[in-house]
């Protein structure tokens, strides 16, 4: 017996599933025949422990009979289990040693700085005499190419929607591509949002607030000016400074509303209650302009006002960048179903971090999303025209995100009331997972292929670990002017490694996981012999392995791979060590971000409560169903050359994945004892 078989039931469906209805890789189509379907929806950080803990309530039943029809196994994640690096594998079918996407943060290895790890997305480039030098663009770090370019090119038709960390789009010549995880909102990166408010007090307002700012509304008679931040000034670059975009607010605390006036247009929202989709044109000089679309939600239009913002996304009929493939079909969507959430970052999770967005707003919002990505689904399936379907839905891994404190009794921001509410939305969401998988699973035949994966599992964050203040503890890191290695730190948190003596400095951590040796001739002031740098690595990485937590005595890391883990063509810009964390604890995240805080543990009372991050990879495996029996040990790297064997296509010779429905592993062959 090769896939996982543990009752009797089970084991006879299988065998009669096999004998009677599937086509397995035995009945596989000849060359010539019509090629049957492949679908794969993703469903990004689903924890395998919670789908086994539903299955034994019986509260998953589309994904209890995709189990039946053929297998359900762990699906080997990536060295990190991050998604843009285990996306990006099941894109490319290469490990990340080959694709080059490490983490969500990397390093300038000249001026030690976090850059981003995955892409960059350039604004305008405008001369000083107004003339457009270059247009917005977007570029992707991940090298190699995806299967569903590999099956374009040998004539499969596909449809893409929302693969995570897939942006800018794919040039296709007879596909189509939406973009997810990836694309940007105008004016930086990643999610923004903006508080109007008098409730802040003026230290509030001056914190630093991640993916957002906050704007004090001065109101008068209950009316007030504002500015919003727009696009990016072209002509103040690298500063990520906005042009100012005026809104008019007007609070009707009597009716618990407010209404806003922007560029000639009036909206009233009521509280609890969320704007249509706002459009906009951003100014960035006399003759250009941006096209864009945000929402509102009122929070509070009482006492209190507070109002949240969505970033400024992309325009689906006029978008800042390409974010489709072709090109017109951006538009084409959004005259079918309006103006649609454009934003990779789909689910707002730095506003509720940040209490600019409570959690029935944000988990109201996230159903609504996962509802109309359901609706494109069901109607690009209708449509038909297609040999290969991919779709990928991430609100479980936000909410699993900002919602785990809920689920852990032992996490520090866990509390009864909480639980009592929230404890169950991970649940909530996995059973719109399972909706989804059992319309899907309806609409396609026997012949087809249907995949469910999540790209990782999840755990707990209870504490973080500061991994560049244990460096600077253990004499590996120095501070300047701050000899005493016992005692140093640096009190602010955005250092971003700018106090490092690096002349005294053998390693450094950026990013969630990744530690870096300051080698000479790499590094802009290198000074670890390129000769000594396996020694002095395995010496951190054996002390890194012992560590324990002083409160409980509990190791910290499972794991802590050298760059052998990262063997391939992209290894040169790989970490020199990458983190494994045990149950509990992730990188802190002023450490992921170069800060060196003076503690190394720190509890984590931030609602970004669940990770995976940087968890050891062998305890984080995603989830994989199929309706065809599998081979034992899939990887995520293997379902691309899985679609295109069972599409009768060649497979890439760089490609590393393997044919999950092959025979040649004795894959078939028993699997129905
Ligand atoms: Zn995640």
């Amino acid at each position: 017996m090769t896939f996982i078989c543990s009752n009797p039931v089970r084991l006879l469906l299988a065998a009669i599933s096999t004998t009677l209805f599937l086509p397995g890789c035995a009945d596989r189509p000849d060359p010539g025949e019509p090629r049957p379907r492949v679908v794969i929806l993703g469903f990004d950080g689903v924890e395998p422990t919670i789908v086994d803990q539903m299955f034994a309530e019986g509260s998953l039943p589309n994904l209890s009979r995709l189990r039946e029809l053929g297998g359900y196994q762990r699906l080997q994640t990536t060295v990190p289990p991050q998604s843009p690096s285990a996306w990006s594998s099941f894109a490319t079918c290469q490990s990340p040693g080959n694709h080059g996407v490490y983490d969500y943060i990397g390093r300038d290895r000249l001026t030690y700085s976090p850059v981003m790890g995955t892409g960059n997305t350039f604004p305008y480039d405008i001369l000083p005499d107004g003339e457009l030098r270059k247009k917005p663009y977007s570029v992707i770090f991940r090298k190699g190419e995806p299967f569903w370019v590999s099956a374009d090119r040998q004539g499969a038709r596909s449809k893409l929607l929302h693969i995570p960390f897939a942006y800018p789009p794919d040039d296709l010549t007879r596909g189509l591509m939406l973009c997810g995880a990836g694309v940007p909102e105008i004016g930086g990166f990643n999610t923004y949002f903006y508080s109007l408010s008098d409730s802040f007090t003026q230290a509030e307002l001056a914190e630093s607030v991640g993916g957002g700012v906050r704007i004090r509304l001065e109101l008068t008679e209950g009316k007030a000016k504002v500015d919003s931040p727009g696009a990016l000034d072209p002509y103040k670059p690298g500063q990520s400074e906005s042009i100012k975009v005026p809104i008019e607010v007007a609070v009707d605390r009597q009716n618990r509303s407010i209404s806003l006036t922007l560029q000639g247009k009036q909206v009233t929202v009521p509280e609890k209650e969320w704007s249509d989709w706002i459009e906009w044109t951003l100014p960035i000089t006399d003759q250009i302009s941006v096209r864009a679309i945000s929402l509102f939600h009122v929070l509070e239009a009482g006492e209190h006002v507070r109002i949240y913002m969505s970033s400024l996304q992309f325009h689906p009929r006029d978008p800042y960048v390409r974010f489709t493939t072709p090109e017109t079909y951006s538009g084409e969507v959004a005259d079918r179903y309006g103006l649609y959430k454009t934003l990779g970052w789909a689910h707002d999770t730095s506003a509720l971090r940040r209490n600019a967005l409570d959690e029935d707003a944000f988990l109201e919002e996230a159903a609504t999303h996962d509802e109309w990505v359901r609706k494109l689904l069901e109607d690009e399936m209708s449509a038909g025209n297609y040999e290969l379907l991919v779709a990928v839905w991430t609100s479980t891994d936000r909410i699993s995100h900002t919602f785990w404190r809920y689920r852990d009794p032992l996490h520090p921001l866990y509390t009864a009331d909480g639980a009592a509410r929230y404890g169950h939305v991970v649940e909530d969401s996995y059973q719109r997972m399972d909706r989804i998988v059992g319309e899907v699973l309806d609409r396609l035949s026997p012949r087809d292929l249907l995949f469910v994966l999540s790209d990782h599992g999840f755990h707990s964050f209870r504490k973080g670990f500061s991994v560049n203040t244990w460096l600077v503890r253990n004499g590996y890191l120095v501070i300047r002017d701050k000899p005493d290695a016992s005692t140093a730190f640096v009190d602010d948190e955005d250092d971003m490694l700018r106090s490092v003596d690096w002349s005294q400095t053998r390693a450094y951590a950026l990013g969630l996981g990744a530690i870096y040796l300051n080698i000479r001739g790499r590094e802009g002031q290198g000074i670890v012999e390129p000769d000594a740098a396996p020694q002095l690595a395995e010496k951190i990485r054996e002390e890194l392995l012992a560590v324990t937590d002083p409160e409980t005595g509990e190791k910290v890391l499972k794991s802590v791979f050298g760059r052998e883990a990262f063997a391939g063509k992209s290894q040169v810009s790989a970490p020199d060590l990458q983190l494994g964390y045990a149950e509990g604890y992730q990188t802190s995240k002023t450490s992921a971000k170069g800060g060196i805080p003076a503690a190394v543990f720190e509890p984590n009372l931030d609602k970004w409560s669940g990770e995976h991050a940087s968890s050891d990879p062998e305890e984080t495996p995603g989830i994989l169903f199929s309706n065809h029996p599998l081979i034992d040990n899939p990887a995520i790297v293997d379902l691309g050359v899985t679609a295109l064997q069972f599409m009768n296509l060649d497979v890439p010779p760089e490609y590393q994945g393997k044919d999950l429905l092959s025979t040649k592993n004795g894959g078939m062959e028993g699997s129905t004892q």
